[in-house]
């Protein structure tokens, strides 16, 4: 193919500088940020290029992709998944993740839990917040989060860590900021509720177009994925 060469080095190695940067733009020098790379659509060489330049969390948004990228690179790497989850695949995740970032609804809660209490095992999930209330994506909309949250506390298998976004597809910064604020707030909410079950670690929130706002209004785990491996091909 033709064209200009992507260097998946390289661009591991701006990402990082662009984090170090936003962190210090909005005080939080010296505080750590979490890279995913999303390597949906990637095929598996061009994961290992990532591993090898550091790269140690990758994201998957479809269960049978993920399976596909846990039989060729094994349990040496942490696996999150961040698209919508269907009940019926979970058992095929489970005991596969660090993190489930898109619980969003109490069947998947129950489900998770479920399989989680066969295998012995706790999953830790994210809850995934539609903040926009955007008609095209999934999340519970920040009022429900508390109700919701309460609910998820009594099943004891699965483990509440913290809230993700996706953001609007836009470039306006003030309706980026915005959203990501508004996730950092709730955030900040449920910490102060001292709930003993949870915790409030991860806000995950900031993707390839948007990560540094998203670091300057407080995410400290990012998902990546065309500003790492190129654009993708379907
Ligand atoms: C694809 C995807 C990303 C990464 O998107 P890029 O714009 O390529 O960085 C992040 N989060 C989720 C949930 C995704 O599906």
């Amino acid at each position: 193919m033709e064209g200009i060469k992507i260097s998946i080095q390289d661009n591991i190695q701006i990402i990082e500088e662009n984090v170090e940067k936003a962190l210090k733009r909005s005080g939080r020098d010296g505080e750590k940020v979490e890279l995913i790379a999303v390597t949906k659509t990637i095929d598996i060489d061009r994961i290992k290029e990532a591993l090898d330049y550091g790269i140690v969390n990758i994201g998957e948004n479809r269960v049978q992709e993920l399976d596909i990228k846990y039989e060729a690179l094994g349990n040496k790497i942490n696996y999150h998944m961040i698209g919508h989850l269907q009940t019926n695949k979970v058992r095929n995740i489970i005991n596969r993740t660090r993190l489930v970032h898109s619980l969003d609804r109490l069947s998947l809660a129950n489900e998770l839990d479920k399989r989680s209490k066969k295998e012995g095992i706790i999953t830790e999930v994210l809850l995934q917040v539609n903040v926009a209330e955007e008609e095209t994506k999934f999340g519970l909309e920040v009022n429900e989060v508390l109700s919701f949250l309460e609910k998820v506390l009594v099943l004891e298998n699965i483990r509440i860590r913290g809230l993700m976004t996706i953001a609007p597809h836009t470039s306006d910064e003030e309706v980026l900021r915005k959203v990501f604020r508004t996730l950092y707030n709730l955030k900040e909410d449920i910490k102060s509720r001292n709930y003993k079950e949870l915790s409030m670690d991860y806000l995950s929130m900031g993707m390839s177009n948007d990560y540094e706002l998203a670091i300057e209004e407080g995410s400290n785990m990012i998902r990546v994925g065309s500003n790492i491996f190129g654009k993708r091909n379907y």
